[in-house]
């Protein structure tokens, strides 16, 4: 009588259910049809365990016994926070679960821009010879610039470090006390665009953060430089880094977020070759998708204990 009933507004990994199964029914998106119908229902819920889907005003209006959203990652920036402090929702995530994953991949993005890896691996399928042609320069010179230094940020730099390559860091809620020793504080994003090889985003999606990293940053990397985004699309000015491309005052850029979803046919930054694309994967390793799912789970067994 007393179970809860949550809804999973996308599939995620069975480990947290299973270990909520005792208090939780739980409901996927997939039964309702329309948006409509899902609303008209949306009383039925206690709690919400949502990954990147928004949860929005509406629907949390909509939802009178909802409890706990409880997002499944790091960055709430899909959830009306204010629509849910006001309807006394709490809001949790998962923090920490999920930063040697999208650490390790935004290491890994950064290495295949600057060995110009899909470049070679296009000409090897194409048959070309041209692999005289792809010569690059190496990372471990490099000097990563991290716009953001929490849990993805600090591991960021402690794998640079181990790379030999020597770290700054943007964050102006971190003093340079709380720094490991192998990284360096700046205090403007122009000092940090400026005398960096590389710079890799690692900060959440805020008011302050949206489209801060803009033209004039990104003219301030030199002509060598690459821009690394695993933390929100919307942080940087998209069509500021298009232009860099064009221009060629950025060597290259690689990519796991997208404003709009995944990008369509059509999207600008296709027509460029030292691009690397990839589908909001970040997290998506065995490990970090189950512990962001039993964490997410536990958050919604507090809420239900009170
Ligand atoms: P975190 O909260 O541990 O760290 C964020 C850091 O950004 C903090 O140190 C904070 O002080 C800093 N910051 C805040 N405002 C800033 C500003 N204006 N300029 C520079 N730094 C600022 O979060 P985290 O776990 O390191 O995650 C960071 C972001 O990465 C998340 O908010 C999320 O959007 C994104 N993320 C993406 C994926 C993915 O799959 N690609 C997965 C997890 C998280």
């Amino acid at each position: 009588e007393n179970e809860w009933t949550v809804l999973l507004p996308a599939e995620i990994h069975p480990a947290g259910p299973e270990s909520i199964a005792d208090i939780a029914t739980t409901v996927s998106r997939d039964e309702y049809e329309t948006r409509e119908q899902l609303l008209a229902d949306a009383d039925r819920f206690d709690a919400v365990i949502t990954r990147i889907e928004p949860i929005d005003r509406e629907f949390i209006d909509e939802a009178s016994r909802l409890r706990i959203i409880a997002k499944h990652g790091v960055g709430y920036d899909n959830i009306d926070i204010d629509a849910a402090t006001e309807n006394g929702v709490l809001v949790s995530n998962t923090p920490g679960v999920n930063s040697c994953a999208v650490a390790e991949h935004a290491i890994t993005l950064l290495l295949a821009v600057r060995r110009e890896l899909l470049r070679a691996d296009r000409a090897v399928r194409a048959g070309r010879g041209d692999g005289y042609e792809v010569v690059t320069d190496e990372f471990g010179t490099d000097t990563v610039g991290l716009y953001g230094y929490g849990d993805i940020g600090s591991e960021v730099a402690s794998l640079c470090s181990g790379l030999g390559m020597d770290c700054l860091v943007y964050d102006p809620y971190v003093d340079g006390s709380e720094l490991s020793n192998y990284a360096t504080n700046v205090d403007t994003t122009a000092t940090l665009f400026e005398r960096s090889d590389a710079v890799s985003v690692h900060a959440p999606l805020t008011a302050e953060t949206r489209r801060d990293i803009s033209r004039r940053e990104l003219e301030l990397l030199s002509p060598s430089g690459i821009l690394i985004n695993t933390a929100r699309a919307e942080i940087v000015d998209r069509n500021a880094l298009v232009s860099s491309l064009e221009t060629g005052s950025i060597a290259g850029v690689g990519l796991d977020v997208f404003a709009d979803g995944p990008p369509s046919q059509d999207h600008p930054l296709f027509e460029y070759e030292n691009v690397v694309l990839t589908p909001h994967i970040g997290a998506q390793t065995t490990d970090a998708l189950t512990q962001m799912s039993v964490e997410s789970a536990t958050d919604v067994r507090s809420a239900y204990d009170g």
